[in-house]
């Protein structure tokens, strides 16, 4: 017989009840019903399995755990006649509950391991701020700023922050936190929340990077830097980048640097206003290097605000197109590049003024984009009202350099 009853009381009476309880004949059924127990041991019916269960546990002998060889638990009667493949599909490799409990946790500790083995190869660097690239301290202080917690000893998952872009693009925020990770400014906190990190089946350590929590492992000086982590001081860092990358002669050192930053971040606002209208006009967001290409060539000459209106313009004549010839949308939706080219040159031969779009209400300026136009280059969200050769011009950069 494939049963083992273990009676937990001393109660003689109650352990007959029990064995027979569970007692099946050589077919496999039920050599008692409930009610035949209930009226020898004097029992209500209702009650029998309660008080057997309170008093007794039984194990199916033929299906044993594969990592620790206790037998299964049954929990209620009639999984004692199942074929044991009704109860556990695969049961050559079947694991009980406190072994599954124990690998979960075992897992989790691997995973906690590798998180701290990342922090601490981060700190061992000792990444000092000033000597890091213009790029990264940009993007440092614009992740501060976006997702730093009060105190700043910690940075909070990009999910927080419900309000603020922390740049134009999932694409670009991404590539911002992948950047400073890479290099070593920021690494993953061993407390994020669950389920933030993991280790694959390839045993490779991987992030959720919107999921994960950050800390700091950018110093501030050469002697916090000795200090390794306790010379981590998150309000010291913040107050010194912030003071820094606010004055003339960081702009001046570091013009081509923001420049090519600069342009990057406008560029994405471009592509994210262009996928904004597609989505709303229900056709593909999916576009190429010849979309890019136009997009670029149309931020040499306008402004971001004045390619809105053109980028506006291609998906109207491009959902136009697609109701008219009853195109797929995919074909429709490529028409956009040659729409922006078409507009330019008609603006161009014809010498319009563009009138300029405003800001879209659910694409604000991102924290990165504050930090390149307004703290650095002091103007006023001037990526989106002023075109980039006239911000980066021949004039402002002599300007720049006068001053020397
Ligand atoms: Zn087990």
């Amino acid at each position: 017989m494939y049963i083992d009853v273990t009676i937990n009381t001393d109660d003689e009476r109650i352990g007959e009840l029990a064995r027979r309880y569970w007692e099946l004949t050589d077919e496999g059924t039920f050599v008692y019903s409930v009610a035949e127990l209930a009226s020898e041991f004097g029992i209500k019916s209702h009650q029998v399995t309660k008080v057997v269960k309170e008093n007794a546990s039984a194990y199916r002998t033929d299906i044993t755990c594969s990592s620790c060889d206790e037998c299964y638990l049954l929990t209620k009667r009639t999984d004692a006649t199942q074929p044991f493949y009704r109860l556990v599909p695969r049961h050559e490799d079947w694991t009980c509950e406190d072994c599954l409990e124990e690998e979960v946790q075992v897992q989790r500790d691997f995973e906690r391991y590798n998180a701290e083995k990342s922090k601490s190869h981060s700190l061992a660097q000792r990444v000092i701020c000033w000597e890091a690239d213009v790029r990264h301290q940009v993007y440092l202080l614009a992740f501060l700023k976006h997702s730093g917690d009060e105190s700043l000893s910690r940075i909070l998952p990009l999910g927080n922050n419900r309000l603020d872009l922390l740049a134009p693009t999932t694409e670009m925020t991404f590539e911002v936190v992948r950047q400073l990770l890479h290099n070593d400014l920021i690494s993953v906190d061993p407390n994020s929340p669950e389920g933030a990190y993991f280790v694959n089946d390839d045993v490779e350590f991987r992030l959720y990077l919107e999921r994960c929590a950050w800390l700091i492992t950018t110093f501030f000086n050469q002697d916090n830097a000795e200090l390794g982590e306790q010379g981590i001081d998150g309000p010291a860092l913040y107050a010194v980048l912030d003071k820094h990358l606010s004055s003339d002669q960081f702009l001046k050192d570091n013009i081509d640097d923001i420049q090519e930053i600069a342009w990057e971040v406008v560029e994405q606002e471009a592509v994210a206003f262009l996928e904004y209208v597609l989505k709303e006009r229900g056709l593909p967001q999916r576009f190429g290097e010849m979309t890019h290409h136009v997009l670029r060539k149309a931020l040499e000459e306008y402004s971001l605000a004045q390619v809105y209106r053109m980028i506006w313009q291609a998906a109207r004549n491009a959902s136009d197109y697609l109701v008219r010839n009853r195109v797929p949308k995919q074909q429709a939706a490529n028409t956009i590049p040659r729409s922006i080219d078409g507009y330019m040159e008609r603006a161009r031969a014809n010498e319009w003024e563009v009138s300029p779009f405003r800001r879209n209400f659910n694409l604000p300026q991102s924290v990165l984009a504050r930090v390149v136009f307004n703290q650095i280059l002091g103007t006023d969200d001037g990526g989106f009202h002023t075109p980039l050769h006239s911000l980066f011009g021949k004039e402002q950069l002599q300007g720049c350099s006068q001053s020397d």
